[in-house]
């Protein structure tokens, strides 16, 4: 047997791959987009069932409470201070030195995401925020490349794939952002190991289809809880009224009319983030949400939160003040994380 082709014996005698869809495999580029709980299990899939080139884009630096769950990384990327982009890669060199891994250090951006998902086959859903996701599916929408979903907080998540031209997209079912504070986040209400893997598997094996030519002509959104034994498939639906993206190909969080913006300011390493979700954000319901992983105080203005070595200062209509961040994609980081949406 050729001996690049022994590593996948056993994924060879599957007959939904064989030696076609291993070649298939072996040419195909692929980009992920985060690669922190769901990233590095995807990551990991992906590169041992030998895909061709595996763009791994991140922002973060590897951090002791990410052992938990993200399973490409150790104690020793921690000690290093490594972002995370070029510990997953590191790593990923020895599971599989065939892949061609590029990892890039960086918050996917305005700027730079038509230059990072352009070109690819596929790209795969790492985040951990809506706003990322809708601009991975505005560039999507617009050069045309299929995009898998994934998102997980507490015991549960769902994922599917979005394929432009064919499916609905991520906002023909969501056009309007959720309002922010008002979605649970895996920093304010945890999660379970076990359910991103479990997930994150899922979308491994939805771009192993995409990529052998195997995609479900209509694929469903698939929820799961894997500790109250719920699942669910779930058929996509477009929320009514026509979708900015691929009904009026206005990609308003790829030109930035639409998505955070986010300031300097002077002083403290301190940013100013003002979302450009609609409505008001209850700052009661968002202070009960802190109350455990934080110091919490709340008047009827504001909602100001400390957790070392941050400070968040959070006003109703969303803008937030974040204080002990070093650059705008930590600052923008730690909104994602206590904040949400
Ligand atoms: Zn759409």
């Amino acid at each position: 047997m050729n001996p690049a082709f022994d590593r996948y014996a056993r994924q060879l005698l599957l007959p939904q791959i064989g030696p076609q869809g291993q070649e298939r495999l072996r040419t195909a580029s692929v980009a992920l987009v985060g690669c922190g709980a769901l990233g590095t299990v995807i990551a990991d899939g992906l590169t041992r069932a030998g895909i061709g080139f595996l763009r791994v884009i991140d922002r973060d630096v590897v951090e002791l409470h990410n052992l938990q769950r993200q399973v490409l990384f150790d104690e020793a990327d921690v000690a290093e201070n490594l972002p995370k982009a070029i510990a997953a890669a590191r790593h990923l060199a020895c599971i599989n030195s065939q892949v061609q891994i590029e990892p890039v250090v960086a918050d996917l951006s305005p700027r730079n995401a038509e230059r990072l998902l352009s070109g690819v086959d596929l790209v795969l859903d790492g985040t951990d925020n809506f706003e990322t996701r809708y601009l991975v599916n505005d560039v999507c929408v617009k050069h045309g490349i299929p995009w898998v979903y994934g998102a997980v907080v507490g015991t549960y998540g769902m994922t599917t794939t979005f394929v432009p031209g064919r499916t609905p997209c991520f906002r023909c079912l969501l056009t309007r952002m959720p309002p922010p504070g008002s979605t649970p986040t895996c920093d304010t209400v945890g999660v379970l190991g076990a359910a991103v893997n479990v997930v994150a598997s899922l979308e491994v094996v939805q771009a192993l289809k995409w990529l052998t030519g195997q995609m479900d002509p209509a694929p469903p959104l698939m929820f799961v809880d894997v500790w109250e034994h719920q699942w669910e498939l779930i058929p996509l639906q477009r929320s009514d009224g026509r979708c900015p993206a691929c009904d009026e190909r206005r990609f308003e969080f790829l030109t930035a009319q639409r998505g955070h913006r986010v300031v300097a300011l002077c002083g403290e390493n301190a940013f100013q983030i003002t979302p450009s979700g609609d409505g008001m954000l209850s700052l009661e319901q968002l202070a009960r949400r802190l109350q455990p992983v934080g110091e919490v105080l709340q008047n009827e203005y504001l909602v100001r939160f400390r957790t070392e070595p941050y400070e968040l200062t959070v006003f109703a209509d969303g803008r937030t003040l974040v204080k002990g961040a070093w650059d705008e994609a930590e600052a923008r980081t730690v909104y994602a994380r206590y904040i949400g949406a």
